[in-house]
């Protein structure tokens, strides 16, 4: 049969869709783009703000208008499955978040598959290890969407891994809702260090980069793994607010001192490493003088980069019972702001390599003499050259960068 897959927001959706996508594959059936009146439409929604929830009405639409059997599954469909059976269609069939794959699976006769299949170019593999997450943040609809933790069994994990190396990939990226959490579930005292250590052990892929980590979670021991070459010097770690204040209200379980304590550490350990972070701007409560504090404090942070939010208020979450709502105007204000000084600790994190060799993994054919890439410190750059292999894994010395762009050109190539 003819299936499309369409997915929306986070790596742990498009992990499952990739994961589908090998599996279809490997039965034989044809993954094709909606335009080519698939047969079976699956759509793995998100709700993480308003304009997701409004992203993944507009697409379950759209698959309904190929006259093809569609599927909804993920977190709006979690949350909000009546508003799509009355307001969209009750012939859609919507597919809890817990046991999405195997369920559909079920339904639709699909057998695992042993082997990593790609309808697209695909440079990395996202790797889910972990779902759910047992945090209330006052915000975050995601802990009803997703559930508890839940962890992947370890064996799975570096199946998976060895799939994807086996298949050409250099890359794999550890996902999940929250993998600061993987192993709490598991009777064997098992945590996420131990999973690191045993995939670098156990597996030959050349880079593995770690999603999203909260600060509480990083400590000596797990620098100490992550000091080796094969792991990319990359550390994503939501703040969120620089406020104290505003970081009780959102229910968040550090101070911005800490926080910034425990960047220094990592910055000291290792001084050319990529650290970003999450911002939301707006959240409710928060006055003029908090969001100064905010940008001030950030401002004095030595961050890569920021993903800067305006708040989103999300139905059953505390946050929406907060009093002092935000006007958007001036969310949106302040997100510009945010998102203004993202863009100078970028340009300066990224000159600092201007000359240096970086390890990239070659991504896509831009024009005739250039190539995307990302390097293991998560720098975008494209690569003069007119003859490159996506999914090539080599050094190229990064010669500009500035705010539209990052250049870069191959010395030579070297394999893995
Ligand atoms: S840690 Fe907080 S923000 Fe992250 S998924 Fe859990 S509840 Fe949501």
């Amino acid at each position: 049969m003819k299936y499309t897959l369409l997915t929306l927001g986070c790596k742990v959706n498009r992990a499952e869709i990739n994961t589908l996508e090998s599996d279809l594959i490997g039965e034989g059936h044809e993954i094709v783009p909606l335009s080519e009146s698939p047969d079976v439409c699956i759509v793995n929604t998100c709700t993480v703000t308003s304009k997701s929830d409004y992203q993944s009405r507009q697409l379950i639409r759209r698959a309904l208008r190929t006259g093809a059997r569609v599927v909804a599954t993920g977190c709006y469909s979690e949350l909000h499955a009546e508003d799509i059976r009355e307001g969209i269609s009750p012939d859609i069939n919507i597919i809890p978040n817990s046991n999405k794959l195997h369920n559909i699976r079920h339904i639709y006769d699909i057998s695992k598959s042993n082997t990593l299949f790609s309808s697209g170019a695909r440079n990395r593999a996202f790797i889910k290890i972990q779902d759910g997450c047992n945090f209330r943040c006052s915000y975050c609809a995601i802990p009803s969407a997703r559930g508890r933790s839940r962890s992947v069994i370890y064996k799975d994990i570096i199946d998976e891994i060895n799939r994807a190396s086996d298949s050409g990939l250099n890359e794999v990226v550890l996902t999940g809702i929250h993998i600061g959490l993987y192993g709490i579930d598991l009777k064997e005292n098992y945590t996420l260090k131990g999973l690191i250590a045993d995939i670098l052990g156990n597996t030959s892929i050349p880079r593995i980069r770690l999603s999203s980590l909260e600060i509480n979670e990083i400590d000596e021991e797990l620098l100490g793994i992550i000091d080796n070459k094969r792991i990319c010097p990359h550390l994503h770690l939501p703040l969120q607010s620089g406020k104290d204040d505003t970081l009780r209200r959102m229910g968040r379980h550090y101070k911005a001192i800490e926080f910034k304590e425990k960047m220094n550490i990592i910055r000291g350990r290792f001084p050319d490493i990529s650290i970003g972070t999450d911002i939301i701007a707006g959240f409710p409560g928060e006055t003029d003088e908090e969001f100064s504090e905010t940008l001030n404090f950030v401002r004095s942070l030595d961050l890569s980069y920021m993903h800067v939010f305006p708040y989103s208020k999300r139905a059953g979450t505390r946050a929406a019972e907060l009093p002092d709502h935000v006007d958007q105007s001036i969310k949106d204000l302040r997100a510009a702001e945010l998102r203004t000084l993202s863009l100078e600790k970028s340009l300066n994190y990224r000159k600092r390599f201007i000359g240096s060799e970086l390890d990239v993994i070659i991504e896509n054919r831009l024009d005739d003499s250039k190539y995307s890439a990302t390097s293991g410190n998560y720098i975008k750059i494209n690569v003069l050259s007119d003859d490159l292999v996506p999914g090539e894994l080599m050094h190229v010395t990064l010669t500009d960068a500035n705010e539209n762009e990052n250049t870069g050109i191959p010395p030579h190539i070297h394999n893995v």
